[in-house]
């Protein structure tokens, strides 16, 4: 298994890498691991105008290149990896990758959460060929093309409002008859005269998945109980999140939507076990408190380690 090292990090977006930074100035030589969807969700994102201290906003995977080398210039080591088990039973902790065994005396999970599906037959299939989670990734693909967006909330105003760039016209189906996004977000959609509402609507079913590409959606109003079709070649979803806790099942608490719990900081149930960023955190999930809730975990650990010392 080689040498037990002080921290090993699990994930490597803002929440990861400041909790890196953090442990790298404190001397504990963390290492991170960063899985295949390295750098988290701020990868596939545009620009962000709400990181303190770039007024004129900084581009995402800018953004995490910036954290990753100022963690790294303080020593913080960053490998490629995907984890297949942890043992947290008792310390030094086990982590398991495809290609190694690491010990490690306190361990911070910041893996982050992905994307949900709605769920539907044809979804997974035609991902990547019409379907897509990410605008930033794909949206190029639909110039002049009509396409729509699941979601009210401001994930979905966000790709809607990017989507316009390239589509002839953007709807945006929500289930209900009022959006969950922030008013700026609401007023900048509603504003923008590519955008249309399907109000009251689910998707009920995507075709066609059999001719490997989105020709149709299948809108159901759910208070008249009417169906209608809606014309498209592109279908964004963003309805939200799941945390990436699987890997933790049974040995970390975890509250009803499987987000891990916290308490006293970023402590898990499990004494030198910690955790940051969205895995744990399903009400603020902003970039910015991902890095703070990183700073804390690493504090916590560098507490957690002196006290074992
Ligand atoms: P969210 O706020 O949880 O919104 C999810 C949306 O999807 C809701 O409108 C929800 O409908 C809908 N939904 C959920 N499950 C669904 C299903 N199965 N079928 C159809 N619709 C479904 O998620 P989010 O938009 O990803 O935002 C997450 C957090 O990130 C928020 O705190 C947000 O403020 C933040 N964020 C901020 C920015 C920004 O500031 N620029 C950008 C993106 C995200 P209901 O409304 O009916 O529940």
């Amino acid at each position: 298994m080689g040498e037990t090292r002080e921290v090993v990090i699990i994930g490597s977006g803002p929440a990861g890498l400041t909790a890196a930074l953090y442990a790298a100035r404190a001397n504990l030589h963390p290492l991170v691991i960063e899985g295949t969807d390295a750098g988290g969700q701020l990868m596939l994102t545009t620009m962000v105008e709400n990181w303190p201290g770039y007024r004129d906003g900084i581009m995402g995977p800018d953004l995490i290149n910036e954290l990753r080398e100022q963690a790294q210039r303080f020593g913080a080591e960053i490998v490629t990896g995907h984890v297949k088990r942890v043992n947290l039973g008792e310390p030094p902790f086990t982590v398991e990758t495809s290609e190694a065994q690491l010990a490690s005396r306190a361990l911070i999970v910041a893996t982050g959460a992905s994307a949900k599906l709605l769920g539907l037959p044809g979804e997974r299939q035609l991902m990547g060929h019409g379907v897509s989670t990410c605008a930033t990734c794909d949206g190029y693909f639909f110039r002049e093309k009509p396409i729509a967006v699941v979601g009210g909330g401001d994930s979905a105003m966000e790709e809607a409002i990017f989507l316009t760039k390239f589509a002839s016209k953007v709807t945006v189906i929500h289930r209900r008859g009022e959006l969950r996004a922030s008013k700026i977000m609401q007023d900048k959609a509603t504003a923008n005269p590519k955008i249309e509402f399907a109000w009251n609507s689910v998707v009920e079913e995507i075709r066609d998945a059999s001719k490997g590409a989105l020709e149709v959606v299948v809108l159901k109003n759910v208070e008249t109980g009417e169906s209608s079709a809606l014309a498209v070649e592109g279908l964004f979803v963003a309805i939200g999140h799941t945390p990436n806790t699987s890997l933790f099942t049974g040995q970390l608490a975890m509250d009803d939507n499987g987000y891990l719990v916290t308490t006293s900081g970023s402590r898990t149930n499990v004494p030198g076990v910690f955790a940051c960023g969205d895995v744990q955190d399903h009400v603020y999930r902003q970039a910015v408190t991902a890095a703070g809730s990183g700073c804390m975990a690493a504090m916590d650990a560098e507490r957690y380690l002196e006290r074992l010392a």
